[in-house]
């Protein structure tokens, strides 16, 4: 029984979003890969045929849709195997920030421009000295009259070369309770004192660019602050639910392409004779893998549908956090393995998959934060 009932608006969506990928993404992944980075011009076609931030009321330029449309357009680009695009990160990860928290000025200035693809946003947390341990960042924001003036370093930011504008979490240094002195800011690409450093070179990820960014004697108008001063964590807090949901249904679809390439690739390739689909070894392996995927699946959807209704599922997307992006990468080593040499040889998708698959469980928090997390709500 499906979990989540699409309707027939979701499913001749699904169908633009894949052919818009077939004819605009997919030609084009290898070339970015190599380029370490996704043209600004994929991001305003996407804008054109309303592929961003489709939640965004439509008074500041969306269409206001359903959170069923963000998980559509995130599967599709998932199903392209190219992970350097993040417009998931863009739409449902930092762009809430902006449509839950800025005031209505800002909101108006910046959203428009988030929906057409005029604008590229990013999240900034992680610095080099800690990524986990969120309360020991050391950025520091410090009121000058009608401004703030922004110092530090930020490290591993996604779109981080790409973005027009940044949330960036900084602390105000003369408070002492860590969870007080956090608050998140907007910072436009080009303000003196803000640059971009050098892109980090990874193992996965390749055509994302992730980058370092410096801060130093930044200024930018107080105004540019999302909430209300002080309540910075709580709502990195509020907005994780939907960033870790975000990545199971990444992880999942991944998993589910990876197995999908892999039963094609068993049943063509022969050894002594036969495909190597007809090995009994081959075929407990891909049952293991495919039961382990549906279980993936139920999990997720119930996740998306909990979500949509409103629901706390802090401990529940923790814990699909970890195990569907550890499944993922279980799911990965055994389709490499059932490739044999091929599954090592970048012409193969299934390579480049298996490395883009690892950093799952690192990113937006480790599966072991994501442990403690369902620990702490847990009582333990
Ligand atoms: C490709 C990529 C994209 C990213 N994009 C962004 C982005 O857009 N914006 C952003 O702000 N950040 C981003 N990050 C950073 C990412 O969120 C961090 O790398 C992650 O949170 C882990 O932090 P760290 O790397 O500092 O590892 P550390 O915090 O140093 O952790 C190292 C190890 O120690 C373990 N550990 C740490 N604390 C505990 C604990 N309390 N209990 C048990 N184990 C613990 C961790 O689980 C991990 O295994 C990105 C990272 C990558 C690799």
């Amino acid at each position: 029984m499906d979990i989540i009932n699409y309707t027939e608006e979701h499913r001749i969506f699904r169908d633009a979003v894949r052919k818009f990928f077939e004819k605009e993404v997919i030609p084009f992944t290898e070339e970015w890969e190599e380029a370490g980075i996704v043209p600004k011009s994929v991001w305003k076609k996407m804008g054109e045929q309303g592929f961003l931030c489709t939640d965004v009321p439509e008074e500041y330029g969306g269409v206001g849709a359903d959170f069923l449309y963000s998980v559509i357009l995130t599967e599709e680009l998932g199903k392209t195997g190219c992970m350097g695009l993040a417009t998931p990160l863009h739409s449902d990860i930092v762009v809430p920030y902006i449509t839950s928290y800025a005031s209505e000025e800002l909101k108006k200035k910046y959203l428009p421009g988030c929906v057409s693809g005029e604008i590229i946003t990013a999240v900034a947390m992680t610095e080099p000295n800690t990524g986990s341990d969120l309360a020991a960042i050391r950025t520091t924001a410090v009121e000058d009259g009608d401004h703030i003036v922004l110092n530090g370093q930020k490290t591993f930011i996604s779109n981080g070369i790409n973005c027009d504008l940044l949330v960036l979490a900084a602390k105000d240094p003369n408070i002492e309770d860590p969870y007080q002195s956090i608050d998140l800011y907007l910072v436009e690409a080009g303000t003196p004192g803000f640059e971009k450093g050098k892109r980090i070179k990874k193992v996965g990820w390749r055509s994302q660019d992730t980058a370092e960014l410096y801060f130093s004697d930044c200024r930018i108008p107080k105004s540019n602050i999302l909430g209300r001063k002080g309540g910075g964590f709580i709502m990195l807090m509020e907005k994780l639910q939907q960033e870790r949901l975000m990545c199971c249904v990444i992880a999942q679809i991944a998993a589910e392409r990876m197995l999908e390439m892999t039963i094609k690739y068993t049943k063509e390739r022969t050894a002594f004779g036969r495909p190597i689909s007809k090995f009994q070894h081959s075929q407990f392996k891909i049952v293991d893998m495919a039961t382990e995927i549906k279980l993936g699946r139920t999990f997720v959807d119930k996740l998306v549908m909990d979500h949509m209704e409103g629901k706390n599922v802090v401990i529940e997307v923790s814990m699909g956090k970890y195990w569907i992006a550890e499944m993922a990468m279980r799911v990965a080593d055994g389709c490499v393995q059932l490739h044999g040499g091929y599954g090592y040889c970048e012409e193969y998708p299934i390579a480049r998959a298996w490395r883009d698959t690892r950093v799952m469980s690192i990113f937006a928090g480790t599966s072991e934060i994501m442990k403690g997390i369902a620990a702490k709500f847990m009582g333990l």
